[in-house]
């Protein structure tokens, strides 16, 4: 797997945000001390945009944000229940996770 470039930036993303995965770029804020968890969680969004080709990947993550707080009400818990937020925080504290990752792995049922 070919890795995306990682840079720093000093006011993006905003608040409460230290890190995100955009086309092929992991930017973290530099007030954020990065962790390898961290690292590996936008690694599993970055292998979530290859196999959803970026743009679908997008408007999926938006749809289901839209989807869940709809049905909840409440900023914080639509976003942990997008399907793709919930493979990454359920697998970033696994080391090897990406080396054994399904396809599509976020729309499978996820285990702990
Ligand atoms: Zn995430």
């Amino acid at each position: 797997m070919r890795y995306p470039c990682v840079i720093r930036s000093k006011h993006f993303p905003p608040k409460p945000f230290g890190g995100i995965s955009l086309f092929g770029l992991i930017i973290f804020r530099e007030d954020n001390w990065v962790t390898p968890r961290e690292v590996r969680h936008e690694l599993i969004h970055f292998r979530q945009q290859l196999e959803w080709l970026f743009f679908p990947f997008f408007l999926l993550y938006v749809l289901e944000f839209l989807w869940h707080y709809a049905r909840l009400r409440h900023w914080g818990r639509a976003y942990m229940a997008i399907s793709f937020e919930r493979e990454a925080y359920l697998n970033d504290h696994k080391e090897d996770y990406l080396r054994h990752r399904p396809l599509w792995a976020n729309y499978r049922k996820l285990k702990k």
